[in-house]
């Protein structure tokens, strides 16, 4: 009797152990599952690392970008298309990180906690970027490095990112990894890439000029085309501007006025204003990427010469592409803004939404006031200076940059926006070791917002 009682006992406590490691493992597969179905050894959807079970990817217009057939992964038939958003989407292969069909694999595949992945029907992820015109901003960014964006301010949505260089997955070159041109060619240098900013840093500097010095339009500034700062450094300018007004200082992008800008604010004021201006974090976006943060290049310990050489841009200071647009955003639409994004929705078979996209505030809050008048700034400099006609007539406001680089060609950059409502859209460009900014980077804005109105219009 006591041998049963025994055996009994025994039977139960194995029985218990069992249903508690039942228990637990059902408890991690549960809480864990994206994970478990997802892992790339899991043969389901990954094949020798080749997604074989994601959806499709659809730009606005309803070209796909990307399909699975056959169990292989499909890219849209265009090399230029392929080359221009290999960086957005992905490649099949790992070189590219933070592609989204590897960050929204789970919804891609349709992966569902209750039925696992769906072999039937995976999803479609749809994109906010024209693909036409993504491929056509990569050509304009030929043959330099560097970045065009476009986002429609009033909503967030980009309808248009370029970075270069890139490759075409399919016919990719063999050197590569060797070759000075491909340098940094697996970065999307619109998130990921950090730049002197030179002039378009202007409007920061101008932004703390017009909320911190009262009288700031009925100053006058006067240029000898260069100025000596009281520890003996020299700022030099691109010309000999004489006596002119804050505004025509911003419209010809007079360093002697801004660097005295600079120096009379000070590093702490002129900090705030590149906060402000979101360009010293990681900006978070809906399409799970962040942003690279700049810096700006002054601080407590700065000579009055690297306050003045910053706040016209030059000195340590760099901003990454993305937070810039984002400000440009912000100034357009009234001082606040979205953060950009470029993914809008995943849809099932039945075209109900997996997933939708909500949008983020970007966190910048420049009083109205302030925007509206930089506004009118930027406006005043493309209309008295650059001239419409460079914009094909479109109501551009805006700012140039010509970044000096030590033994280099300068960076250019072009930053701004369409003044009008009906076509709401802002763009950055930064084409690395061009020359000046309104002659290259200034182009291709105005190639790639001519382009975009034709489509819209
Ligand atoms: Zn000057």
């Amino acid at each position: 009797m006591k041998t049963i009682t025994k055996r009994i006992l025994l039977l139960v406590a194995v029985a218990c152990i069992f249903l508690a490691v039942v228990a637990l493992l059902m408890f991690s597969m549960l809480t864990n599952a994206n994970e478990y179905a997802l892992k790339s050894v899991n043969k389901h959807i990954y094949d020798s690392n080749i997604l074989t079970n994601a959806g499709d990817i659809v730009d606005v217009n309803g070209k796909v970008m990307a399909t699975t057939s056959d169990g292989e992964r499909i890219y849209n038939e265009s090399s230029s298309i392929r080359t221009s958003l290999l960086h957005i989407i992905g490649d099949d292969k790992g070189f590219i990180s933070g592609g989204i069909q590897d960050t929204f694999s789970s919804e891609l595949s349709g992966y569902s906690i209750l039925y696992g992945i769906n072999r039937e029907s995976s999803n479609t992820l749809n994109l906010t970027l024209d693909a036409d015109l993504c491929a056509y901003a990569y050509e304009q960014l030929k043959p330099y490095k560097g970045t065009i964006a476009v986002c429609n301010y009033k909503t967030g949505e980009l309808v248009c990112i370029a970075t270069s260089p890139s490759y075409d997955m399919y016919n990719k070159p063999s050197d590569i990894d060797t070759n000075e041109k491909y340098d940094g060619v697996y970065i999307n240098r619109f998130y990921g890439g950090l730049y002197t900013p030179g002039s378009v840093l202007k409007v920061v500097t101008a932004m703390s000029a017009v909320e911190n010095i009262s009288d700031i339009y009925t100053r006058t500034f006067k240029c000898e085309g260069s100025y000596t700062l009281s520890d003996g450094g020299k700022i030099v300018c691109n010309d000999t501007h004489g006596t002119i007004s804050f505004e025509q200082a911003l419209n010809r992008s007079c360093n002697v006025a801004f660097a005295m800008i600079a120096v009379e604010l000070g590093e702490e004021k002129l900090n705030a204003a590149f906060s402000a201006a979101g360009l010293d974090k990681s900006h978070t976006t809906s399409d799970r990427i962040r942003s690279y943060a700049g810096s700006f290049g002054a601080n407590a310990e700065s000579s009055v010469t690297d306050i003045g050489w910053s706040g016209v841009g030059q000195s340590t200071t760099l901003v990454n592409p993305y937070a810039f647009l984002t400000y440009m955003c912000a100034i357009a639409n009234g001082g606040v803004c979205n953060e950009p994004y470029f993914i809008s929705s995943v849809t099932n078979a039945d075209g109900k939404y997996v997933y939708r996209t909500k949008a983020v505030d970007s966190g910048i809050n420049i009083s109205s006031t302030t925007a509206s008048t930089l506004k009118a700034m930027l406006r005043s400099t493309v209309s008295n200076y650059y001239g419409d006609y460079r914009f094909g007539n479109l109501t551009i406001c805006g700012k140039t940059g010509t970044a000096e680089r030590d033994n280099e060609k300068p960076h250019a950059w072009f930053a701004g926006f369409s003044a009008d409502e009906e076509f709401p859209y802002a763009v950055v460009a930064v084409l690395e070791n061009s020359g000046n900014g309104l002659t290259y980077a200034g182009t291709a804005a105005s190639n790639v917002l001519q382009k975009l109105y034709k489509t819209v219009n």
